[in-house]
C-alpha cells in the first residue's frame, strides 16, 4: 500500500454500531486478552488483585522505543532520520524518568547483566536503526500514532486497546502497524502474534465499516516484518474467540478457579513467589460487594507495550 502521500484521514473514535448501545458487560484490551491465555492466574494477580509488578528493563525499553518512534513524526517529513530519532532517545528517556520516578530504580539492583544502564540504551539505539532499514518513515505521514480505540460488541463486551499507528492510503486504505521490541516469532507463535493486530482490525472494522487492508507488525528485535491481510471472515472469528475468552474470564471470576498454565514465560513473571507452581500460596480474592461495578472496572486501559 502507497501511503507515502496518506490522507489525514480520522480513523480513531470510540463507540459502537449505529442503533441502542447495549449495557457494556465487560471489556478486554489484546494485552489482558493475551494474559488470560498464557496464564489464567496471572491475569487474576493483575486484573482482580491488582498487583503492583516491578518495571523490567525489556519492557521499560519497549517503551522507550515506542516514544521516539512516535515523536519522530512530529517532525518534518525530510527531518524523520536515524540521526533525529537517536537525538531523541535522551530527552525521551528522561522524560518518562520523570514521569515515573520509580524508573530511576530500574538498574539500582539488576545483577543480570542488563544493569548497565549504558548497554541497554545501546539497545535501545541499535532497535532504531534496525527500524530505518525496514520502512523509511519520511515517505508516510500517518494518521494516527498512539491511539486509543474503544467499540462495544453486541453482546456488551468493550474491546479496547492502543494501536501504534495508523496509516491510510489515499485510496482510503487502512494499515494497522505494530512495533515489537522483541524478534519475531517462530511460525507456531505467529497465530498469537496477530491475533492483537486481528483484534485492533475487528475494533477498527466495528467503529469505521471497513476492514483494514493490512496489519504490520514490525520486530526492532531483529528487523523483521510480518504481515497480513484479514478478511470479514478472520474478524468475525476474532470475535467469536474474543467472546468465548471473555465467557471463560467470567466463569473464572464466578467460581473464583483462577488456574495456573505453566509455560516458558514464567521465567519472567513478576509473580512466581505467589503462584502455587512454584511453591507459592495467592492471596486470598479480594472481596467484591455485591451490586459490583461492571467487570468493566476491574480491567485498567493502562498501555501495556510489547513483551521483550
Ligand atoms: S509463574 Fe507461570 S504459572 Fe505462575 S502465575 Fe506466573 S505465568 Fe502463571
Amino acid at each position: 500500500m502507497n501511503t507515502s502521500e496518506a490522507a489525514a484521514t480520522t480513523i480513531g473514535g470510540t463507540g459502537g454500531r449505529a442503533g441502542a448501545a447495549p449495557r457494556v458487560i465487560g471489556s478486554l484490551s489484546p494485552s489482558r486478552a493475551g494474559d488470560f491465555m498464557t496464564c489464567p492466574l496471572l491475569y487474576r494477580f493483575r486484573v482482580i488483585d491488582k498487583i503492583p509488578e516491578r518495571p523490567s528493563p525489556a519492557a521499560v525499553r519497549g517503551t522507550l522505543v515506542h516514544a521516539v518512534l512516535e515523536r519522530l513524526f512530529d517532525r518534518p517529513a525530510g527531518d524523520r532520520t536515524v540521526e533525529a530519532a537517536l537525538e531523541l532517545l535522551g530527552p525521551q528517556w528522561e522524560r518518562l524518568r520523570a514521569a515515573e520516578p520509580v524508573l530511576a530504580t530500574l538498574f539500582a539492583d539488576d545483577a543480570a547483566g542488563e544493569s548497565d544502564q549504558a548497554g541497554w540504551l545501546e539497545q535501545a539505539r541499535r532497535m532504531l536503526e534496525r527500524y530505518f532499514t525496514l520502512e523509511d518513515p519520511r515517505r508516510l505521514e500517518p494518521a494516527e500514532r498512539e491511539l486509543f480505540v474503544e467499540t462495544v460488541l453486541d453482546s456488551g463486551l468493550k474491546l479496547r486497546g492502543f494501536i501504534d499507528r495508523v496509516d491510510v492510503a489515499p485510496s482510503g486504505d487502512v494499515r494497522i502497524v505494530d512495533y515489537k521490541t522483541g524478534a519475531s516469532p517462530r511460525a507456531d507463535f505467529e497465530a498469537r502474534a496477530l491475533f492483537q493486530m486481528k483484534f485492533y482490525a475487528l475494533v477498527v472494522w466495528r467503529l469505521h465499516g471497513r476492514v483494514p487492508r493490512l496489519l504490520q507488525l514490525m520486530y526492532l528485535g531483529n528487523g523483521e516484518v510480518l504481515r497480513y491481510e484479514p478478511d470479514e471472515a478472520d474478524l468475525r472469528a476474532t470475535e467469536r474467540k474474543v467472546e468465548a475468552l471473555w465467557q471463560a474470564i467470567r466463569r473464572a471470576m464466578d467460581t473464583g478457579e483462577w488456574r495456573p498454565r505453566t509455560s516458558r514465560l514464567c521465567d519472567w513473571c513478576d509473580h512466581k513467589e505467589r503462584c502455587p507452581q512454584f511453591g507459592g500460596t495467592p492471596p486470598p480474592l479480594p472481596v467484591v460487594p455485591v451490586d459490583r461495578p461492571t467487570p468493566a472496572d476491574l480491567e485498567s486501559a493502562a498501555r501495556a507495550h510489547d513483551a521483550p
